[in-house]
């Protein structure tokens, strides 16, 4: 049995608890009559902060804004998380914090009664994703935020022809100079010019990252095992935040099957 005034619930805890409860009725329900029948039928208060992220779950379970909108994102992470959702601009996530609220989705959409697909992470939920991390200090992020890595780390090509240097924003292997992709008449269109392709342009490219990833990565890989191996190197302090922000999801695993395993 959970608590509904718990104010550390798990998000994930209480959508399975509510929706064993009432079906998936609930999850229509306008928060004030949910908050009523929920303090009805279990004659307990509910945290404002349990309300909170049942309304966010519902969202997560019928509807794919958090992995398409980066607005949506933004505002669900810390609803889940916290129980108080924010649309304030300057508030900033830290790497454990998205991970636990993609950690908490991920789980939802893959164990929903329904077979619908779990989602792809847009390119804008990435790139936010990614600017949050890079702010914090980390570049390179491994599961479950690895669909933002390539942003992180800064994957960019460079053209071994024209030596133009640029982000990848197609992943098709082209310089977008050589290509004229960018030119004004084809502006809107974005797609390589036809003549430059028929002449085998824009191809002699390679890339690379702004910010290498390998060196955080095998010391974040090493620090888990060993966390005595710390030196306060640059990689190593990447590597213990994202082994901080890992320690976190796991403990919050922990606590939520723990509690699902109740309410089975
Ligand atoms: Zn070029």
């Amino acid at each position: 049995m959970i608590s509904l005034s718990d104010e550390n619930l798990s998000p994930v805890v209480l959508f399975f608890f509510l929706t064993k409860k009432y079906g998936h009725e609930w999850m229509s329900w306008a928060p004030d009559p949910l908050r009523h029948t929920l303090e009805t039928d279990f004659k307990t208060t509910v945290a404002k902060k349990n309300l909170n992220r049942a309304l966010a779950m519902a969202v997560l379970a019928t509807r794919d804004t958090f992995f398409d909108s980066w607005e949506a994102f933004h505002f669900l992470v810390p609803a889940l998380i916290v129980g108080v959702p924010s649309a304030d601009t300057m508030q900033e996530h830290t790497v454990g914090e998205m991970m636990a609220a993609v950690d908490d989705a991920l789980y939802l959409r893959t164990h929903l009664d329904t077979l619908v697909p779990v989602p792809k992470f847009a390119e804008t939920v990435a790139r936010y994703v990614a600017a949050h991390a890079k702010n914090q200090g980390v570049w390179y992020l491994p599961e479950p935020l690895a669909f933002a890595a390539d942003y992180a780390a800064g994957k960019k090509y460079r053209c071994k022809d024209c030596g133009n240097e640029g982000e990848v924003l197609f992943d098709d292997g082209l310089c977008d100079t050589c290509v004229h992709r960018f030119d004004t008449e084809t502006l809107g269109a974005w797609r390589p010019d036809p003549e430059a392709m028929a002449r085998g342009l824009g191809r002699n490219t390679e890339l690379f990252f702004e910010n290498p990833p390998q060196g955080a990565q095998a010391r974040f890989l090493l620090l888990t095992r060993d966390p005595a191996q710390y030196t306060g190197s640059q990689d190593d302090v990447c590597a213990a935040k994202l082994v901080e922000a890992l320690d976190y999801v796991n403990a919050r695993r922990m606590l939520r099957d723990r509690a699902l395993k109740g309410i089975s």
